[in-house]
């Protein structure tokens, strides 16, 4: 006889969706970033680089067709930046959201005071013309210039 199917299946309906990483992140961020990750053509608002979006790829699978190691491939996720921080009022809006990578997400905030995008994206920029800022040292993706081309117009 079944026993104690109803609650198994209670406890099925209430386990989150199966999308990495995305489980903690309201819906409404998580949209905003995989549009701003489309419009900007996969790539990093602030260093150009590919972006790893793990609802649509493996890791090593990523990895492997850019070139990186599983663990560099790692820092390339995707995340939702805010442009003006949530710490200093920033909402969650279409204007205030780019697509980053966790490195350079985690780098602009891992100070009290993020700096300015604008600054924050030329100082990026400029490490990564110097090889300094990932450990692969390249600004791969061909497509940079149109996500800055894109929110250039829209600020
Ligand atoms: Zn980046």
């Amino acid at each position: 006889m079944s026993q104690a199917t109803g609650g198994s299946t209670e406890l099925a309906a209430t386990k989150p969706p199966p999308i990495c990483r995305d489980v903690s992140m309201p819906p409404s961020i998580s949209r905003l970033r995989r549009h701003a990750n489309r419009d900007q053509n996969g790539c990093c608002f602030y260093c150009g680089e590919p972006l790893w979006e793990p609802t649509e790829e493996a890791d090593a699978e990523f990895a492997r067709r850019i070139g990186l190691t599983r663990r560099q491939a790692r820092r390339m996720l995707c995340t939702a930046e805010h442009l003006h921080p949530r710490c200093d009022g920033g909402r969650d809006t279409p204007t205030n959201i780019v697509a980053a990578c966790l490195t350079c997400n985690r780098r602009r905030h891992a100070q009290p005071c993020p700096p300015d995008w604008k600054a924050y994206r030329r100082r990026v920029r400029s490490r990564l013309a110097l090889g300094k800022w990932h450990a692969s040292g390249r600004l791969s993706c061909r497509d940079a210039h149109t996500a800055d081309e894109h929110y250039d117009a829209a600020k």
